[in-house]
């Protein structure tokens, strides 16, 4: 529905990762709205997708890409960035925690969101 933005906004690139080259498919950040909301929306690679629905699968060496995504200007990538970064629980998550500031918003978002 929103793919031809996404791809524009993306580059065609997984904007968590930043992986080209591969299929990326539309991932509603949570909670999710009743109806379909852009701002909900970011576009991402299989693997992130696989890793975000299933925890146990994380491997944290793929996620170093978030000490970038944190500081994305994207609130939606922000948001889903910040919540996993703080589920990782490695000493290089938590200290790129601890120098991030939030928007309020944002930080409201992280705070309601369950992965
Ligand atoms: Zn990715």
């Amino acid at each position: 529905m929103f793919g031809k933005d996404l791809t524009r906004r993306s580059g065609a690139c997984c904007e968590l990762c930043e992986a080209s080259g591969v299929g990326l498919s539309v991932y509603e950040v949570p909670p999710i709205p009743a109806d379909p909301d852009f701002e909900h929306c970011i576009f991402i690679c299989d693997t992130c997708r696989d890793q975000i629905d299933h925890p146990k699968r994380r491997v944290g060496d793929h996620w170093r890409c978030l000490g970038k995504s944190i500081w994305s200007s994207v609130p939606a990538v922000q948001a889903i960035s910040v919540k996993l970064l703080s589920q990782l629980q490695t000493d290089w998550s938590a200290e790129l925690l601890e120098t991030l500031y939030l928007e309020p918003e944002v930080e409201a978002w992280v705070d309601q969101m369950e992965l």
